[in-house]
């Protein structure tokens, strides 16, 4: 097998088990590995320390597989990763009753690169690193054994496979095409969901508890709901009865489902509004026309995948809190998030206090936010906690 050695002292995070190995870390490749091939890593003085997936182009150079000198990278070792994912998983009371869930959570799981979410009779999958697209089909057969699910569809037609070297795909795995439109439940609640065109996986499973959080404290209220895609946090706000939702995205599509979505719950749509718009615009013009409202919601798209960008995306972040603050009555609540892997929860803070004053407003934490238990994030891999959010009310 071919073998990859480290750098004098480099060794330390891969002994804490973290899964990761970037380039500057390594010292030497010998036997020519292709991408996502299995390599050995030894240390500079020669000890064996884990078995990785290359990925000859990508910044992280190889992602362990195993720490275990005694297992084989192939069909069983997949078998019981993804087994144990979905058992994991089944001591999760809160999943009972639920139709779309993450069944395997990349790195958390013990397979970084792979995603799996269920929806209903569907498994939508993303292979997102060199080592995951190597294994593709041992994977996907793994799947079909484990979760006795019968359709597959992939969705890897995502960015950040250009980081691996690898192009987009997308299409059926294994069974049926979904249908144009699905319908899960969550929470109680119904939605459509676009598997095949919708974004991510089709829907935002990682927001459920904050869905659930957001419908406990909207009764009776005016709520702002920005870059809403379908319309999950609007629907579940108007389940809590509030007053009236405003909610924007700049997604057509995503829109039109939305207004579906509402219909889908025999919910009152002349409560709902919403607006094709670009939020930072949008906010803007609302704040110029002195409008106010109870409650913000702010989830916007990933401004920092790495963190390389994390100064531009801070000022993403703050512009639209800022925004959010002055939009506020006093008394009002901001359910604000990054799903950003390069800003912590102590940055994100950070600016959203720099918000704050910025707006020249006192405001408090009530309540700090997090993905799903179906996301979970592995001890050794902190990096893992990629959805941060706050409830901060306006004095
Ligand atoms: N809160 C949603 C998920 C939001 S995902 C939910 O619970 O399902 C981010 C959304 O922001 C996407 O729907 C995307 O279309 C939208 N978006 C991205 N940039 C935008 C912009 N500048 N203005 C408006 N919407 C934007």
């Amino acid at each position: 097998m071919p073998i990859l050695t480290l750098k004098p002292g480099r060794e330390k995070s891969i002994l804490q088990r973290h899964p990761w190995i970037f380039s500057g870390a390594v010292a030497d490749v010998k036997g020519e590995p292709e991408s996502g091939e299995t390599v050995e890593i030894l240390s500079a003085r020669g000890q064996w320390l884990a078995r990785a997936a290359y990925s000859p182009v990508s910044n992280i150079r190889a992602r362990i597989w195993s720490w275990d000198e005694d297992e084989t990278i192939g069909e069983e070792f997949f078998y019981k990763k993804v087994k144990d994912a979905v058992e994991t998983r089944r001591e999760l009371k809160d999943l009972s009753g639920l139709t779309a869930y993450r069944l395997v959570h990349a790195e958390s799981d013990g397979l970084p690169g792979v995603t799996a979410d269920r929806y209903a009779d569907f498994l939508v999958v993303q292979f997102l690193t060199a080592g995951a697209e190597h294994w593709r089909e041992t994977i996907v057969c793994a799947f079909l054994e484990v979760t006795g699910i019968r359709n597959i569809y992939e969705r890897s037609d995502v960015d950040v496979r250009q980081l691996e070297g690898l192009g987009v795909r997308s299409g059926v795995l294994f069974g049926d095409r979904p249908p144009e439109q699905l319908e899960i439940i969550e929470n109680g609640l119904r939605f459509w969901v676009d598997l095949c065109n919708g974004q991510k996986t089709g829907f935002y499973l990682d927001q459920r508890n904050n869905r659930k959080r957001v419908r406990e404290l909207m009764s009776g209220k005016r709520l702002l709901n920005c870059f809403c895609y379908t319309g999950a946090f609007s629907v579940s706000a108007l389940a809590g009865s509030a007053l009236k939702t405003t909610s924007i995205d700049s997604s057509r599509n995503a829109l039109a489902l939305a207004e579906k979505n509402v219909a889908l719950n025999g919910l009152p749509a002349e409560r709902a509004h919403w607006e094709e718009a670009d939020v930072f615009r949008a906010m803007r013009a609302l704040r110029d026309r002195a409008e106010t409202f109870d409650a913000v919601i702010l989830d916007p798209p990933k401004f920092a995948p790495t963190i390389a960008q994390a100064e531009k995306a801070a000022r993403a972040y703050k512009d639209i809190n800022l925004l959010a603050f002055k939009l506020l009555r006093p008394g009002g609540l901001l359910f604000t998030f990054s799903c950003s892997g390069g800003i912590s929860m102590e940055l994100f803070q950070k600016i959203v206090a720099d918000a704050a004053l910025d707006a020249g407003v006192n405001a408090c934490v009530l309540e700090r936010l997090f993905q799903g238990a179906d996301h979970p994030v592995a001890l050794n891999f902190p990096e893992g906690a990629y959805l941060k959010g706050l409830i901060c009310q306006k004095h």
